[in-house]
Formats: structure tokens, sequence, C-alpha cells
């Protein structure tokens, strides 16, 4: 994992990243769809430019004038455009709902807006959808590799692979020199791991996409020991999933705080801490670590030796993309869920800032960004048909997270599944809970793609 950097450094460090990426996924495309998709979007071009010339009033063609200028300036920044030197970038319009990011919330707004009958873009670096929860389960091989994640298609009336390099208000800038225009555009391009000045960070792996996962499981599979950095609920459960899964596996879980689950109610960090030591995982707190390189961490002076896991929290960076942020980067969106002083764009999901009804910040966790998504969704389909928006209420109604082989935490405000008694009544919730976000999203042909 690249070590943080700051300005421009940082943004080109992404946006090769996610180019690499974009290329990589297309490769694997057939012939065929690549030319049925030139076919979709050349037609797609013809009518939107049709459309946007007749619709558009003169403010609003002045504003996609200085669009397409910016577009131009961002790709001019990039070292070798896809289709040759000669390639200038395009501005297109898309028709009905565009959706960035094909993660939780991503798919909901897109159900929202395909049920309504109304199209629906996907933008995504992958063109899939990572089932985000079940990640931990992956790496740890308690879990089907295949639960890591799906096709787009079938979410959305068109994916386009591509990852967003600017936002504008209606407009987002693509690595592929594209600037796609909408009359209503949903951001839900997630967080990342956040990156401290920690000396050798790079040699520490990641756990966010389903290729973190699949790496992981590869190189778990293969080591004596790990040693996995955080201890939130990305770091238990993983530690919970690997110990299991390789009983001679050494793990150890370092956080700086001095409780495992330091968000979460007493018993469910009581109750962690009693299924880890059941698995014989040794658990670091208080302590924070120094340094990280090939061969393991330091940690107060002890050096671990194992494969490390940075699990030690994400954070959104809207701000890269030109999004009115808040300081943790996040995009500050109101009660409609619109981003802050625009009115064509609206944000779900880990990337925004959410707050629930009383104000209070709301957890970045995928059953807030299935109900962000959904309200997104609403509104956005509210816009296109010049209905006034809804408020979007959000409600935390808990945790539930599952540490493999049929143990697990749940709690729901001062209740909690933790007593020894309900340890596996938490992983079935999870899985039900997976269950029911495909059957909403993809109705029963989401059953297919059935979390094992
Ligand atoms: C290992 C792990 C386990 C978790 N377990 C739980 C759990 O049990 N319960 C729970 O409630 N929460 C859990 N969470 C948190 C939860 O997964 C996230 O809160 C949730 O995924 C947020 O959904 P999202 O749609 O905002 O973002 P994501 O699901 O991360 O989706 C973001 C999407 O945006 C795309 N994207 C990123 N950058 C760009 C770009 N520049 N342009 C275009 N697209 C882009 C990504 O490819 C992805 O498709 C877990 C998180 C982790 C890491």
């Amino acid at each position: 994992m690249p070590a943080k950097q700051t300005g421009s450094k940082r943004s080109a460090a992404a946006t090769s990243a996610s180019t690499k990426s974009t290329a990589r996924t297309n490769a694997k495309k057939s012939a065929a769809k690549k030319s049925a998709a030139r076919t979709k979007s050349a037609a797609k071009k013809k009518s939107a430019g049709k459309k946007s010339a007749a619709t558009k009033k003169p403010a609003e063609k002045k504003k996609s004038a200085a669009k397409s200028s910016s577009a131009k300036k961002t790709a001019g920044t990039k070292a070798a455009p896809r289709q040759g030197p000669a390639t200038l970038p395009k501005t297109e319009h898309i028709d009905g709902v565009l959706i960035v990011g094909g993660g939780y919330a991503g798919v909901h707004a897109a159900t929202k807006v395909r049920c309504a009958g109304q199209p629906v873009t996907i933008v995504a670096p992958t063109g899939r959808h990572d089932f985000v929860t079940r990640l931990a389960g992956v790496a740890g091989a308690t879990v089907p590799a295949s639960d890591a994640s799906t096709s787009l298609d079938g979410y959305a009336s068109d994916v386009i692979e591509a990852s967003m390099i600017a936002a504008a208000d209606g407009s987002v800038t693509l690595d592929d020199g594209r600037t796609l225009t909408a009359d209503a555009v949903v951001i839900t391009a997630g967080a990342r791991p956040i990156a401290p000045p920690i000396p050798g960070l790079e040699h520490a792996l990641p756990l966010r996409t389903a290729e973190d996962a699949l790496t992981l499981r590869e190189r778990i599979a293969h080591v004596d020991s790990l040693v996995i950095i955080g201890g939130g609920a990305t770091g238990v459960q993983l530690a919970g999933s690997a110990a299991h899964r390789y009983s001679s596996l050494d793990v150890t879980i370092v956080d700086g705080a001095d409780e495992l689950l330091s968000t979460m109610g007493a018993s469910s960090r009581r109750d962690a801490a009693r299924i880890l030591d059941q698995r014989s995982v040794r658990v670091v707190l208080g302590e924070l670590v120094e340094s990280i390189d090939a061969d393991g961490a330091t940690v107060a002076g002890e050096h671990l030796p194992g494969l490390v896991v940075w699990a030690a929290g994400f954070e959104a960076r809207a701000d890269e993309f030109g999004l009115p942020s808040d300081d943790a980067g996040a995009i500050s969106v109101g009660a409609y869920l619109l981003v802050d002083g625009w009115s064509h764009t609206f944000a779900a999901g880990d990337v925004a800032s959410h707050l629930d009804a009383d104000g209070d910040p709301l957890p970045a966790s995928a059953q807030i960004a299935v109900q962000a998504g959904d309200g997104a969704g609403e509104n956005a389909l509210r816009l296109l048909a010049g209905e006034p928006l809804r408020d979007v209420e959000l409600v935390h109604r808990g945790w539930v997270l599952d540490l493999g082989g049929y143990r697990g935490l749940a709690e729901f405000g001062l209740l909690a599944l933790t007593a020894p008694f309900f340890d596996l009544l938490p992983p079935l919730l999870h899985w039900g809970i997976d269950v029911r976000h495909l059957v909403e999203t993809r109705g029963v042909a989401g059953l297919g793609d059935l979390p094992g």
C-alpha cells in the first residue's frame, strides 16, 4: 500500500492505479461486448446531443462549455490517452441517472431507478459489485472465494468500467478522458484505507476490495503468522476467520485503543475478546505500530513476524475529486442527500458524511450505505420528474459481525446477542442480511449469487 502522499502527487497515483485497473478489466471483456457497447454509446451520444441542444437553457449551455474545457485540462495531464494522442476528451450526456460506484449505496440507488423504468448507468472501475461485508470471510477462507463479488451487469442498463477523476454539479470526468453529464448524478465512490506516515506501510496488505480479499486469501494460506493492524470490525472479523480456518496460524491483532471494537458496546467488546481468545489470537492493545517491513511489524519495540494486514480504518477523499467535503474528506450533504450547494448531484454511502435525525454522525456501514443509496435513488427519480425532493432519514440499527466458524456478535441498541449461547445467531443474521441485499437489488435472479 502506498504511503500517504499529498496534493497532486496523491491524485496522480490514484489516477494511475485506477487506469491500470480499468485497462486490466477491459482486456478481459469480449470483443463482441466491446463493439456492442461502442454502438450503444454512439447511439446514446447522438440522441443525447439532440436532447441537450433542444432542452438546455442558455445558462446551462454556458456551464456545459466550461465543463468541456475543464475536462480537456484534466485529460491533458494523462501520460498516455487510451485511444492515441489525437483523441480529445469527449462530453457525453447520459439519459436517466448516472451513478458513480457499484458498491452497496450504488446498487441500491440503481435498483430504485431501474425498478421505476428509468435508464441508469453505473460507472465502476472493475464493473463488479464487491460484497465488502463478506470480504473478511473470503480473506480468511471461511466463506467461498466466489462470495467476493459479482458482475454489475443486470444492476443497471449500462455499466462503464472506468474511474471518476473529477466531478462538478451534474457531470463526472473519467480516467478514460470522457466527461459524462446527466440531469441526476449519484456519487457513491466509497472510502479507502487511511495511510498515515508509518515507515514501511507499503508492505502491509489492505482489505477493502474483492481483489484485496482474494490476494489475502492466497497469501494467508501460505504463511505461519498474521499480524493485523486495527481492532475494529474489519480486523476482528479477519482475525476470527483466519484463526478458525488455520488452527496452526499465529494471529496477532494490534490496536492503539485500550479495547477491541471501541465503537461497539461493552458486551460486544468482551465477547469479541472471548471468541478470539478461544482461537488463540494474541491481542495487543494500547500500542501503535512503529514500522512495517517485508517480514512483519514493529510494535512497542517488539518485532512481530508475519504477513501484515492494514485494517486501521478508512477515509473518503472526495476533496480530491473537487467535491465539497468536510475535514475528514467526506462529501457534505443535506437532508435530500444533495451535495451541499449543488442541485443535480447526490451522494450516498461511505463517501458522504451522513447524520441521523438528531444531527449526530452515523457510522460508515453497509446498513447506512443501503439506506442512503435507496434515498438518493428515489430523490434522483424525483429530480428527473420535476417532483419535490424528500428528506432521507437514516437510522443506525446496530452491528452484526461474523467472526467465521459459526461465531459472531450482534448488538441492537441495548440488546446484545453476545453471550456464548448466542454465538451462532449473528453469523446466521449476517448471512440473512447479505441475502436480503441480493434479493432487494437483483430480485430472484440475485439468488444465483447466493452467499455460501
Ligand atoms: C472487511 C470489511 C467488512 C465489513 N463488514 C461490515 C459489516 O459486517 N456490516 C456493515 O454494516 N458494514 C461492514 N463494513 C463496512 C461496509 O462494507 C461499508 O460501509 C460499505 O461497503 C459502504 O458502501 P459504499 O457503497 O458506500 O462503498 P463500497 O461498498 O466500498 O463501494 C464503493 C464503490 O465505488 C467504486 N469506486 C471507488 N472509487 C471510484 C472512482 N474513483 N470512480 C468510480 N467508482 C469508484 C468502488 O469500485 C465500489 O464499486 C465492512 C467493511 C470492510 C472493509
